[in-house]
């Protein structure tokens, strides 16, 4: 199946979780709004001094530069009483412009000679002050129902009041690896055994995509216990992810496992790495079979799993930024699927995109995808690339980059 179509199909039967949850502003970073952001005042809530200076009446300025000093206004201690004409009053930044003042003079264009102030030219009446509301008005939308909060949010929702937002619930997503062979990171290595690096790495690649993440572990070629911990699973999370099994060797149980217990929606994507990716439902929940070997696993991850679970937690998923770049050396490429080669970008001096790929393409080659900043996107009618060809790029973003 053409890549664009399974990430339309994983897309359209991808729907958001319901339930949301009242979150300190402080822990909002990352998550979905289910209100919209509304100020609770107007910033600035008041008209304020943007310098230290002193606040006047500007026409009292055309019967003479000298004005008296009648005292002082510092943010959190306004001067309260109107200013008399012929009067200024000294003044902080973010402090009150006093009743009656229009104008805020620079304190380095004042002389200052025991209670009188002298003025140099040059003063236009309105300079230096913040209008209240002229940043955001009183029940204006900070934010839409729906959208992603980012550290500018919360300093702006702060700033207008708001101590907390409601957020669409963290969609919880269950993640195993299946293989006999695989043994915990951090142990002693038996004969025949491999790391199991695919669950740590989607572990903490759904950590920072602000979903709840539920450990199941590693799981034996067995269909009965695959079977057994997939139905376990149905019951507590909103998707699975699941890598190893579901490529058409004689101990992949993955897929026929969920054909028993729901169905396989789609298998074998035109890409690479990641051929036997599959998608389906156990019961009523979404899986995503990702292939065992560990490039495939998290190019599939990232290209067909991230924009799904988007969806899942609400969000609009959102088109990679895609580039074009200069190709330094040539490139192997069989035609019939999309490459996803693993490539290292940056600007020549003369300020033009390169790329290259870094190290070899197999689909195990982790320290290639390490050194990588970018994926050279070969399309699938595409045959092998010379140097200087121009090729489209994807640079890595979180939570790759
Ligand atoms: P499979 O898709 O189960 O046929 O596995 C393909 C290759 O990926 C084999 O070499 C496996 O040992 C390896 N593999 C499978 N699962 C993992 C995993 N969780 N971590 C690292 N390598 C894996
Ligand atoms: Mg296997």
């Amino acid at each position: 199946m053409p890549i664009e179509e399974a990430h339309r199909k994983l897309v359209e039967s991808i729907f958001p979780v319901s339930g949301e949850e009242r979150v300190p502003l402080a822990d909002a970073a990352g998550r979905v709004l289910a209100e919209p952001m509304l100020a609770k005042i107007d910033l600035p809530a008041f008209d304020n001094s943007a310098m230290d200076g002193y606040a006047i009446r500007r026409r009292d300025l055309s019967g003479g530069r000298s004005l008296k000093l009648a005292g002082k206004s510092f943010a959190g201690a306004p001067f309260e009483n109107p200013v008399s004409p012929g009067c200024a009053v000294r003044i902080m930044t973010g402090a009150a412009i006093p009743p009656g003042a229009d104008t805020v003079v620079m304190q380095e264009y004042v002389r200052v000679k025991g209670d009188r102030i002298f003025i140099g030219n040059g003063v236009e009446e309105g300079e230096h002050i913040r209008r209240r509301g002229e940043d955001v008005q009183t029940g204006s939308e900070l934010l839409a129902s729906g959208q992603q909060v980012t550290t500018a949010h919360i300093a702006l929702a702060a700033a207008a009041g708001i101590g907390s937002i409601v957020a669409i619930r963290r969609p919880v997503v269950a993640v195993f690896s299946t293989g006999d062979e695989l043994q915990q990171p951090g142990t002693a290595l038996t004969a025949g055994g491999v790391y199991d690096s695919n669950r740590v790495a989607l572990v903490s690649a759904l950590r920072q995509m602000h979903v709840e993440v539920l450990d199941l572990g590693i799981l034996p070629d067995d269909p009965l216990q695959i079977s057994n911990a997939l139905e376990n699973a149905v019951t507590k999370a909103d998707v699975i992810i699941t890598s190893g099994g579901v490529s058409v060797g004689e101990a992949d149980y993955t897929r026929e496992v969920i054909e028993a217990l729901g169905e396989i929606c789609l298998w074998k994507i035109a890409m690479k790495p990641g051929k036997p990716f599959a998608f389906g439902r156990v019961r009523d929940t979404p899986l995503f079979g990702l292939p065992g070997n560990p490039v495939a696993a998290l190019v599939t991850f990232y290209q067909l799993v991230v924009p799904a679970l988007e969806k899942l937690r609400g969000l609009t998923p959102k088109a990679q930024t895609s580039l074009h770049a200069r190709l330094i050396s040539p490139l192997k490429k069989k035609i019939g699927r999309v490459d996803f080669q693993r490539g290292f970008y940056a600007r020549n001096q003369q300020s033009e995109l390169e790329v290259a790929a870094v190290g070899q393409q197999g689909s195990h080659i982790l320290s290639g995808l390490a050194k990588a900043n970018c994926f050279i996107v070969l399309p699938r009618d595409s045959g092998d690339q010379s140097a200087g060809n121009q090729v489209e790029i994807t640079p890595f973003l979180s939570p790759f980059a």
